[in-house]
């Protein structure tokens, strides 16, 4: 469900702007009915969930091709709304206004006319994702793609997506539907930007970057609870023997690579023994520098009144 309302958010957003040119208008259409449930000569067929997409069709295919549904939901209703054209005449005027004729039998395609003014291909890949397109909710994963069932409209839309945003969706096969998707935060994000929905875009952004942010706080949290606590521990335990030892009158006599290898944690209390092994000359290993202080922490404990 949350996954849906971001892809619903999204396409709210795009539904706010309504294209001014018939240009874009005509090539919004294409994008909506070959990326739409069917468009064939038998009927046009359209099933959306987003109310405000809803509310803008029929305004759409006013605007584009003077033509009304001819049987639309009432807004009122919930869930799945449906759109249909059924009288040919009407399809015959649609699919002219793309260079198809509805007696053809070859399969439809971008035709690239329709889509050649920088205007008409955001409206054409706008409609697109608004009839076959869904974005998942980025704090369950990055995910955005194109569905359709017309075979080489999935290879053309990629090429399209290549060439205004400089970089490629992948293709696959789902159960017979064509699908692009894109699965780089950053490229989510540009592509719903250039669609025209900067508040969803932010809305991938910014999740990325809380998802960052707390992978860097656990990071460090981890550190603080695991290791660092244990590490300050023993050093404590190292720095109040040495300290025994020193007041003892004993460390002076200890073999040379002990005292070197206290004198090492008193300037450095706060290290950890790998640090303080590289600090040795010649350094030694992390174990060769914990046995030294297992040593100097032993002796201290064999001194009277411990
Ligand atoms: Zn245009």
């Amino acid at each position: 469900m949350v996954a849906a309302s971001f892809s619903a958010g999204a396409k709210a957003e795009l539904c706010r702007s309504f294209p001014q040119k018939h240009c874009c208008a005509l090539a919004e259409c294409f994008g909506i009915l070959l990326y739409g449930n069917s468009f064939q000569a038998s009927g046009i067929k359209l099933v959306t969930e987003s109310r405000e997409f809803a509310q803008t069709l029929p305004r759409l295919f006013q605007r584009a091709f003077d033509v009304e549904f001819d049987s639309f939901p009432s807004l009122e209703a919930g869930g799945k709304l449906t759109f249909q054209i059924t009288e040919p005449e009407k399809i015959t005027r649609i699919m002219n206004s793309f260079g198809f004729d509805p007696g053809q039998t070859t399969a439809l395609h971008v035709n690239l006319p329709v889509v050649e003014n920088t205007c008409c291909r955001t409206a054409f890949l706008r409609g697109a994702f608004l009839a076959g397109g869904s974005v998942t909710d980025p704090e369950k994963g990055y995910h955005l793609e194109l569905t359709t069932t017309h075979l080489s409209v999935s290879r053309e839309t990629e090429a399209l997506m290549r060439e205004v945003l400089d970089f490629s969706p992948k293709l696959a096969l789902r159960g017979g539907a064509q699908v692009l998707y894109v699965k780089s935060s950053e490229q989510i994000a540009d592509l719903l930007t250039y669609l025209g929905a900067p508040v969803a875009s932010m809305g991938i952004l910014e999740a990325r970057l809380e998802k960052e942010l707390n992978n860097k706080v656990n990071r460090r949290c981890n550190c603080d609870d695991a290791n660092t606590s244990k590490v300050v521990d023993a050093a404590q335990e190292q720095l109040s023997a040495i300290r025994k030892l020193k007041k003892a009158g004993k460390l002076e006599h200890l073999p040379a690579k002990l005292q070197m290898a206290a004198s090492a944690r008193e300037e450095n209390p706060a290290s950890s023994l790998t640090e303080l092994a590289a600090m040795m000359e010649p350094p030694i290993s992390k174990p060769a520098m914990g046995s030294r202080m297992k040593k100097l922490v032993g002796l201290a404990r064999e001194l009277p009144g411990d």
